[in-house]
């Protein structure tokens, strides 16, 4: 239903006239995240400039009883930022300040529409930078990657999100803006950050973020190892860990990705290999010099084809580039993709591949394989024409077995991207319903009215009534409290 005229006037009081966007040309740009199989175009999309006008749109919408739907750079994987229901469209790209940089106390306090690469480069030169390295870090926002508690190539070593968010600034769906954590570690209560991070907007709008700066490690070193199978590939990840070493990062492509990426960035991988391994090493130059001689005869000692070692930062930028850029050089097989993500215990790797490999055959799709092989988190492109209803319904066949694979193996449905819309319906098969109603009556707590992000990382409950509902039936209703 579309929004009455009177709170569309309200809304543009609080925003301004450039500020709302309500136009069907305008709307459409927001319709969906990068997981183009959910599309909802939100009724309005406001972009407000300060933490005060969020909440006067928080109160606004309360008031009237519309979603409303947080959102980033709208990079996201899981259908997240797509109003599922329509409402309002909070797009936080406007407040994109660096609030303080505080190198004495190793944090820095940001606005949640700030990219996240922005935020090294304005330290870079100090010798410090931000740890969480989405792949998309040239384009998502911290205040998205805070909301889906994001991962990225080097969180094998620094860790995820989570592990760098010291303070929030959130306005709940209650409209209140509430400080969690802070600066100043070791603080009494409970562990607000914690449970904030990751909540993909049901809690509300992240509106300021402080984080943790790290140091630059002294040294690092980048080697591309390829060999003839994944199978070997996988095993020589196994072998460095098992020998003591925690790279910053481990990544693996398959040989449709190998493909992709030299056709399309000139990265110049080995084009006979049929997996490509990039192994980083980082922290005192001694240390990095001795694990990477070990890391390399690792790799040869299990039949590695070649063994490439960056000389100096520019062969380490190429080295990289193929891999920051594989989803993009995916284009080039397919009109469209579905990125995945999905985890298994990093030693059932080889027979995820294999398992890969049927789901493609078996549904005749593509599958291109690209992922963080040092924590078994996967990430499978299904590349399909959306055009074509039926490879549509092929992908969607292959996307729903290959999460189900993970899950048999042991695995998780979401490694790093996130719930979202995708996968609310998958988290049944994870969790037990005593402890998904745990987490719906926490969701309550901050959001009693259910209006945050509605339909995102919870199965629907039966108490939402009608509207927008997932595609499968999730748990009998009186399953739920
Ligand atoms: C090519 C490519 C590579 C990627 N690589 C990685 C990777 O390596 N690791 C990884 O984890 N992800 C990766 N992603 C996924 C995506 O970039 C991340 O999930 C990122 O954190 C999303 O940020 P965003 O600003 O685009 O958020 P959006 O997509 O706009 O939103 C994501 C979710 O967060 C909520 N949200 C956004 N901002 C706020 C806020 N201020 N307050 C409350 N809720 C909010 C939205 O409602 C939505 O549910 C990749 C995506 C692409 C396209």
């Amino acid at each position: 239903m579309p929004l009455p005229l009177k709170f569309l006037d309200e809304l543009r009081a609080i925003v301004g006239v450039g500020g709302l966007v309500t136009s069907d040309e305008g709307r459409l740009v927001y319709e969906c995240d990068m997981h183009t199989f959910y599309k909802g175009a939100p009724d309005a999309v406001a972009l407000p400039e300060t933490a005060a006008q969020v909440q006067s749109i928080v109160t606004l919408c309360r008031r009237h009883g519309t979603p409303i739907v947080p959102r980033g750079s709208g990079t996201g994987l899981i259908g997240g930022a797509m109003a599922a229901r329509g409402g309002v469209m909070v797009g936080l790209n406007r407040m994109n300040a660096i609030v303080e940089i505080d190198i004495a106390n190793r944090c820095a306090t940001v606005q949640p529409g700030l990219i996240n690469l922005w935020l090294t480069n304005a330290v870079r030169e100090l010798g410090w930078f931000f740890a969480p390295d989405p792949s998309s870090q040239m384009v998502s926002s911290i205040g998205g990657n805070v909301a889906t508690n994001a991962g990225g190539p080097h969180c094998l070593k620094y860790g995820i999100t989570t592990n760098h968010v010291l303070g929030l600034e959130l306005v709940t769906g209650t409209g209140d803006l509430v400080r969690l954590g802070g600066a100043v570690s070791d603080r009494p209560g409970y562990d607000l950050v914690g449970t904030a991070v990751g909540a993909e907007g049901t809690f509300g709008l992240v509106t300021a973020v402080t984080v943790r700066l790290l140091h630059a490690p002294e040294a690092v070193k980048t080697a591309l190892a390829s060999f003839s199978s994944m199978e070997t590939a996988a095993e020589a990840v196994s072998a460095i860990i098992a020998a003591g070493m925690l790279p910053a990062a481990l990544e693996m492509l398959d040989e449709v990705m190998i493909g992709a990426i030299n056709a399309g960035s000139g990265a110049g991988y080995p084009d006979k290999a049929a997996a490509v391994l990039l192994i980083e090493l980082d922290g005192p130059r001694a240390e990095v010099e001795a694990q990477a001689s070990r890391a390399e005869a690792i790799c040869r000692e299990r039949g590695a084809l070649e063994v490439r070692v960056a000389r100096d930062d520019a062969e380490r930028t190429l080295l990289w580039k193929g891999r920051k850029e594989a989803a993009g050089a995916v284009g080039r097989l397919a009109p469209t993709y579905l990125l995945q993500d999905a985890v298994v215990p990093r030693s059932k790797l080889p027979l995820m591949m294999r398992q890969l490999a049927e789901i493609a055959l078996r549904h005749g799709v593509l599958l291109a394989n690209v992922f963080h092989a040092g924590d078994g988190n996967l990430h499978p492109l299904i590349c399909y024409d959306d055009r074509d209803p039926d490879q549509l319904a092929r992908a969607k066949r292959a996307n729903e077995e290959l999460l189900e694979a993970a899950i048999a193996l042991g695995g998780s449905v979401t490694g790093e991207h996130g719930v979202g819309f995708d996968k609310a319906k998958n988290l049944p098969l994870q969790y037990a319903p005593s402890d998904l109603n745990f987490m719906y009556r926490l969701r309550g707590v901050f959001d009693p009215d259910r209006l945050m992000n509605p339909d995102k990382l919870l199965p629907s409950h039966p108490a939402c009534g009608e509207g927008f509902r997932p595609q499968r039936p999730v748990l009998p209703a009186d399953t739920w409290i």
